[in-house]
């Protein structure tokens, strides 16, 4: 590996925005992930993003972001079950799974060839507390092993905010919370997703908007706090949600 290559190290950065600094075997393994994508990106398109700094920020710095709040000494010490639905090749779920090794998390996604890329990316980075998942989120969801399992739903860049709703809250126990990562937002998507939330057992418990670090991009964070069962009719059918969103 040639230094264009080195990830950066940002520590300074870690500590201001998340009060937070990887330790010298996350940042190994930061490096380790980079290299595999890199690799792995000749023959399946993983990601457009391959420049180091881009990729520190947009895949590692935005995974994490979206936990900051949970990055205190609670959470290391709880053992939370989380799922990264619609994972692709590993974002937001592989940093996650990284930084916080006391918590499990499934990676989920419908396109198996992922999958099995994130296998070997799991079995080269030693990472115990992650396993991955063949599926789609509208089964998953209806599947008692996965239905009221997580305390934790993630969700990056797989759809509108009302079907990453809608793929979410039926993974989660009751006072469980579902992360839903953007980019722009507007108020009246806030208004659809207000309305999918109502109907699926959920409350918006806080819109956090912010800019990345080194380009300073807008990014929105949504978090959608479970309050109640969700009815079993969700999620519908795949292919559905998309469809024709709540
Ligand atoms: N979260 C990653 C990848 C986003 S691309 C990131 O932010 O980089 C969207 C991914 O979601 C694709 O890998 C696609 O296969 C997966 N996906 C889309 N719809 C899905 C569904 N209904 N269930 C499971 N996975 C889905």
């Amino acid at each position: 590996m040639t230094n264009d290559k080195l990830l950066p190290e940002m520590v300074e950065i870690w500590q201001q925005t998340l009060n937070w600094q990887p330790t010298v075997q996350q940042q190994t393994q930061f490096q380790r992930l980079y290299e595999l994508i890199l690799e792995g990106n000749s023959q399946l398109n993983l990601t457009r993003i391959t420049d180091p700094q881009e990729f520190w920020e947009k895949h590692l710095w935005d995974s994490l972001r979206g936990i900051a709040s949970l990055l205190s000494a609670n959470f290391y010490s709880a053992s939370l079950a989380l799922i990264d639905i619609g994972t692709g090749a590993g974002f937001p779920g592989v940093p996650v799974a990284i930084t916080v090794p006391n918590c499990t998390i499934t990676l989920l996604d419908s396109t198996r060839k992922k999958i099995i890329f994130l296998d070997n990316i799991l079995s080269k980075l030693a990472l115990t507390n992650a396993k991955t998942l063949v599926g789609r989120a509208e089964e998953i969801g209806q599947h008692p092993q996965h239905r009221q399992a997580y305390d934790i739903a993630l969700i990056r860049a797989v759809g509108a905010a009302s079907v990453c709703a809608e793929y979410t809250l039926p993974l989660l126990k009751q006072g469980g919370l579902a992360i839903i990562y953007r980019g722009n937002w507007t108020k009246e998507e806030t208004t659809d997703l207000q309305n999918a939330v109502n109907q699926l057992g959920g409350v918006i418990e806080l819109i956090e908007k912010f800019t990345t670090p080194l380009s300073v991009s807008i990014r929105h964070c949504l978090y959608v706090r479970k309050v109640a069962n969700t009815a079993l009719n969700f999620p519908r059918a795949v292919g559905v949600p998309s469809q024709k969103p709540l």
